[in-house]
């Protein structure tokens, strides 16, 4: 019933299969009415479900339901916390999302080794350069290769020299522990459809006592933070997403052993491959291959062919066949940076998936003398 066109989806860093305790919650609360700032019975109804969601989200960040704010996505988050910084200097790693890329054109970008991690000698220059930055803008897990970022020692350092720390931690959320306090940040944004939430619903988490810039102007909603009708249905959805990610995160290392077992695999199969980040600290749902002189795109539509859903490169750029900008940033050539082919697992991946996904690449791995 959930998954429409693939019989295998193993795409969830794009977006990740929603939970059905989260769709029949989300189809229960679009059918009733309620504006969440209305203060008769049917508003007062809907507020509970943002409060509640509030607090769940707060739970999974481990930071009070004040610190919480409700947006439309990731994509609003990021450009809520970059727009208070406009005018100011700002560092970027070269491997964030476009969302961040587009929000910071002026930043200075912190280069990125070939395992995919940030290159902390680069980084340590670029904040001791003579005019100070206000604000650093890395994310937690880098949605192509699922690369674990040291976002606690790049926020102490940041502090040291005096700027503040924003992390995109979309693609950590439920995968790791994102508790505020331990990864020392000012800011982190969240998405609800990457841990099986609704689409079109995010938060920002905003340390204690910091203000965040306001960017979407209007009525006084989210204590005048951010303006626009609550989006009741999908809050409450996020808020359950964020309960049940919290509480699986357990569930990573089983993800882990199929993500390995199919890399492992993968060697047996072709000896012209390449895993990218794979000597650095991984989520344990995402896989980056890529395979010599075998375009992602007709390794795509032939699995897609199998029924298989895989991505290449970063969603948001598909379609447009560029090569990756996360991979070249790595240091792999437009070549090889074509042929990647990203696989991600989540909550309903199963280990006859990721034999039938064996089962069909391979028939493309055969294919490359
Ligand atoms: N940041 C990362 C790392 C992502 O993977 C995505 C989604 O592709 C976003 C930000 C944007 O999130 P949203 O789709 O909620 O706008």
């Amino acid at each position: 019933m959930i998954v429409a066109m693939n019989k295998i989806y193993l795409d969830y860093n794009a977006t990740a299969l929603i939970r059905p305790e989260v769709l029949t919650l989300v189809t229960h609360v679009m059918g009733e009415v309620g504006n969440a700032s209305s203060v008769h019975g049917a508003g007062r109804h809907a507020r509970k479900y943002v409060e509640d969601a509030r607090q769940q989200v707060a739970d999974l960040c481990a930071v009070t339901a004040e610190q919480v704010t409700f947006t439309s996505g990731a994509t609003e988050s990021i450009n809520t916390v970059l727009s208070g910084y406009r005018d100011k200097r700002v560092l970027i790693s070269s491997i964030e999302h476009p969302a961040t890329m587009a929000a910071a054109p002026h930043a200075d970008l912190i280069p990125v080794t070939t395992d995919g991690l940030v290159d902390m000698e680069a980084y340590k220059k670029l904040l001791a350069e003579d005019s100070s930055p206000a604000l650093i803008s890395v994310m937690l897990v880098n949605s192509e290769t699922g690369v674990i970022q040291p976002i606690a020692e790049m926020a102490k350092l940041a502090h040291d020299s005096g700027a503040l720390f924003h992390t995109d931690a979309v693609q950590a959320a439920g995968r790791m522990d994102i508790s505020l306090n331990k990864l020392g940040v000012d800011y982190i944004s969240l998405s609800a459809h990457k841990m099986s939430g609704p689409q079109g619903v995010g938060a920002i988490i905003t340390r204690d006592g910091l203000e965040l810039p306001k960017f979407m102007l209007g009525g006084g909603q989210e204590k005048n933070c951010r303006a626009g009708t609550h989006n009741t249905a999908g809050i409450a959805g996020m808020g359950l997403a964020a309960e049940l990610a919290l509480k699986n995160i357990p569930h990573y290392a089983e993800i882990q052993k199929l993500r390995d077992h199919m890399e492992a695999e993968m060697h047996k199969i072709s000896n012209k491959i390449t895993i990218y980040g794979q000597n650095a600290p991984r989520v344990g749902n995402t896989c980056n291959i890529g395979i010599k002189d075998m375009p992602a795109q007709t390794q795509m539509m032939a699995l897609d062919l199998d029924g298989i859903a895989v991505s290449s490169g970063s969603a948001c750029s598909s379609g447009s066949f560029k090569p990756s900008h996360v991979l070249t940033a790595m240091g792999a050539n437009e070549e090889d940076a074509k042929s990647a082919l990203r696989i991600s697992m989540g909550w309903a991946t199963t280990s006859a998936d990721i034999d039938a996904f064996l089962e069909s690449w391979k028939k493309i791995a055969q294919r490359v003398k």
